[in-house]
């Protein structure tokens, strides 16, 4: 789609242009193009084995078929990172999920601070409300400063109450009155902040417990998912906090951002590979627009392109 084009475009760069360059330089296929190949692979951040996979696969491809033209390689090497992205994941589940009894559904927001939860809530309350649904939104994150305020404005800008409670206050409380309010006033969907400490990973841990059996005393199913919110800038950072989050809470999806401010957008295959946590949307620029569910074949055709 026309947003994966724009999004991807710095990502694309590097990958377009590197592997237009090494085409350049080489004339045939040859070791020392595999080199290059895998040097560049893993400095988009796919993940060594994965740049060693796309590598080995390609130079069978290349002695099967006797591929020679640097187009057909091209083709090649997309089509074996949608393959290897595809059998990582086929048990995967990358849908949104929802109640399916007459009830709110609940989605809950993890990530560290600056990673795009809030703009990411205000996107989806965004999505949904001009979706027709009835959306509330809960001010968890309630020791960031200015979190509150942040929401606030993009309940605003969006036309999406919010529940909030005074900076410090505790955070289950608010969301205990948030899932509440939600039930009364019979809403559809309940996105919720949460705080990101994750250098104290014992607190974050009995929080975010606190904070699901708030939400499960008034809906026992609820939360529906937990979105491990990642900003994909950071590279292989985001891995290591996603691995240190799904071991404080089970992540139910990654919601990756600020894909349109890297080259690096090869982390999906990373996180894929390495961590089995579904992507279920990625974040492209900062508009309430600027947010899509993730789709494998597109989004790595839109790195090629
Ligand atoms: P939080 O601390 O996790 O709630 O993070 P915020 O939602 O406050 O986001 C931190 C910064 O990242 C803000 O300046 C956002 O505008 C920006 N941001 C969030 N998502 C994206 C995205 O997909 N693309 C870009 N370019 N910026 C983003």
């Amino acid at each position: 789609t026309q947003k994966y084009d724009e999004g991807l475009k710095k990502s694309r760069q590097t990958f377009g242009e590197r592997i237009n360059a090494l085409f350049a330089n080489f004339r045939t296929v040859d070791e020392a193009f595999f080199d290059d190949l895998e040097e560049m692979l893993i400095e988009s951040d796919v993940g060594y084995e994965t740049a060693l996979k796309i590598s080995e696969a390609l130079r069978e491809e290349v002695k099967l078929k006797n591929v020679k033209k640097t187009n057909e390689v091209s083709q090649v090497i997309v089509q074996k990172l949608v393959d290897i992205y595809g059998e990582a994941g086929e048990s995967e589940d990358n849908t949104l999920h929802f109640a399916e009894a007459d009830e709110p559904t609940v989605f809950l927001f993890v990530g560290v601070n600056g990673a795009g939860k809030t703009t990411t809530i205000g996107k989806l309350a965004h999505r949904y409300q001009q979706a027709g649904k009835k959306v509330l939104l809960a001010a968890g994150d309630t020791f960031r400063a200015g979190a509150i305020e942040q929401l606030q404005e993009w309940g605003q800008r969006v036309n999406v109450p919010v529940v909030a409670s005074k900076a410090g206050s505790d955070p289950a409380s608010v969301v205990f009155d948030a899932v509440k309010e939600a039930k009364a006033q019979q809403a559809d969907i309940l996105l919720v902040d949460t705080a990101g400490r994750l250098q104290n990973k014992v607190n974050l841990m009995k929080e975010l417990e606190k904070i699901k059996r708030v939400i499960q005393k008034e809906l026992p199913n609820a939360p529906q998912e937990v979105l491990l919110v990642l900003d994909a800038t950071t590279g292989q950072n985001a891995l290591s906090q996603a691995k240190q989050f799904n071991e404080t809470t089970k992540v139910t999806g990654i919601v990756l951002t600020k894909l349109d401010g890297t080259a690096k957008g090869g982390i999906v295959l990373a996180i894929r590979n390495e961590l089995h946590i579904p992507v279920k949307m990625v974040g492209l620029g900062e508009q309430m627009d600027d947010l899509q569910n993730f789709e494998a074949d597109e989004f790595i055709y839109g790195l090629f392109k």
